[in-house]
């Protein structure tokens, strides 16, 4: 879930419209507007609206219309190639009520390009690629053979990029972002990210009651994640840069002592975990059982962990929990497997058979079987050793399988980095 407060009107200054079969089919996936929309916040454009419409001159018109109604300043990609009848710049020219006029300086362009290919003379269809609704201009496309096309009227300003990503990019960059960046002068969109773990987006939501007010105009949204957990992204919106820069800085003093230990930093919490255990010159060894050696995984992913970690073990059965890890049978046959006895036995049979200053321990019900009334699909038992001092924390976690394993690891990860803070 994203939330965050609504825009200021002025800044709803862009739309886009892709054009595509493709798109609708679910064949290419809409890389273009995502790029789109982030070039332009870099130059303190918000893109209010973007829309996708078949490969079909009536859909783009009269989508076109709405949007240029609304933002009066729409970008498009697709339907620019030669061998669709050149759609989107027919669905323009039917809207500003103007004719496709022959630009022969581009068709000459065209013609000597062709011809330096070696690819002998032009093919008769991409003639068209030189027909351009009156009044609009051709944006030098050096990738490919359909220009940019700039329009501008009385209804608003349409600019069409082709729908290759390649080529589309070229444009964006070369012709469209500095003539956005010249109307919007210094604004920028900028946008800090805070890591959060070990704590739900609704709990963060209720601790940070009435940040909103106190960072406005900049916005706050949620974004969580089994992985990493949940992300706090402030975002500042068309202020001029050295002003979105100071706003940011001081919102994150904001929130800072709000989030207090479930803050962390770095690409992830292994990373954040890893370097707090070479701080402190500790190393550390994992039990792990429902997680399936993905708490091992996620140390492994970061390059050098080798200073720190030791090993550790995928302790199913439990038999293995009792002759690897030393976990006696009674505690496994009077409490069950999941249960705070088992995972404290089995984080100090981790740090004592791999003596290690540090360990964690994980055991849990994955599901979607073996849930019962007390113990229901999503118990997960976690404990953190360091040095002499255990910490245990049970949680029942939400999700299918795979959720339950990804947020399993992320806290047994986390719960032992907070205890080295
Ligand atoms: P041409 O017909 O000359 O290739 P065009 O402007 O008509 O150019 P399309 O035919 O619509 O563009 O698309 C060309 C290629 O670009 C296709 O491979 C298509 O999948 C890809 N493409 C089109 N639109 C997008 C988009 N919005 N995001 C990512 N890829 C896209
Ligand atoms: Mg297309």
């Amino acid at each position: 879930m994203v939330f965050h407060r609504s825009l200021p009107v002025q800044a709803m200054d862009v739309e886009l419209l892709t054009v595509g079969n493709e798109l609708l089919l679910g064949q290419t996936v809409n890389t273009n507007a995502a790029e789109i929309a982030l070039a332009l916040s870099s130059v303190g454009a918000v893109v209010a609206r973007a829309t996708t419409v078949a490969d079909d001159t009536e859909s783009i018109r009269d989508a076109l219309r709405v949007a240029l109604a609304r933002s009066g300043f729409v970008i498009t990609t697709g339907g620019l190639g030669p061998t669709r009848d050149d759609i989107t710049k027919m669905a323009v020219a039917d809207l500003f009520e103007v004719s496709l006029v022959r630009d022969h300086h581009y068709l000459e362009t065209l013609r000597s390009r062709f011809e330096q290919m070696g690819h002998g003379p032009m093919p008769a269809s991409n003639q068209t690629q030189a027909d351009l609704p009156e009044g609009a201009s051709a944006l030098p496309n050096p990738l490919g053979t359909a220009p940019g096309i700039w329009m501008e009227g009385t209804i608003g300003t349409v600019v069409m990029l082709p729908g290759v990503p390649k080529e589309m990019r070229g444009l964006l960059a070369n012709e469209v972002i500095p003539r956005v960046k010249q109307r919007s002068g210094d604004l920028v969109i900028q946008s800090k990210t805070l890591r959060t773990a070990g704590i739900s987006e609704s709990a963060l939501a209720d601790a940070l009651d009435g940040v909103e007010e106190q960072i406005a105009p900049l916005t706050l949204a949620y974004l969580p994640s089994a992985e990493a957990g949940v992300d706090l992204r402030i975002t500042a919106w068309r202020l001029p840069s050295a002003e979105a820069h100071e706003r940011l800085a001081s919102a994150v003093e904001v929130l800072k002592p709000m989030l207090g230990r479930h803050q962390y930093h770095g690409a992830g919490v292994a990373e954040s975990l890893l370097s707090a255990l070479r701080k402190n010159r500790l190393t550390i060894a994992i039990a792990e059982s429902c997680t399936g050696g993905l708490v091992c995984h996620r140390l492994t992913e970061v390059p050098g962990c080798s200073d720190v970690f030791l090993g550790g073990v995928v302790a199913y059965a439990n038999d293995v929990k009792e002759n690897l890890l030393g976990v006696p049978a009674k505690i496994i046959e009077r409490h069950g497997a999941v249960s705070v006895e088992v995972a404290q036995a089995m984080v100090l049979g981790a740090q004592q058979r791999f003596g290690s200053d540090t360990a964690i321990a994980v055991t849990g019900v994955a599901g979607p079987a073996g849930g019962t009334p007390e113990k229901p699909v999503g118990t997960v038992h976690i404990a953190a050793r360091v040095a002499d001092s255990t910490t245990h924390r049970a949680v029942v976690l939400p999700g299918d399988r795979e959720d339950i394993r990804q947020r399993s690891a992320l806290r047994a990860l986390d719960l032992l980095r907070r205890a080295l803070l």
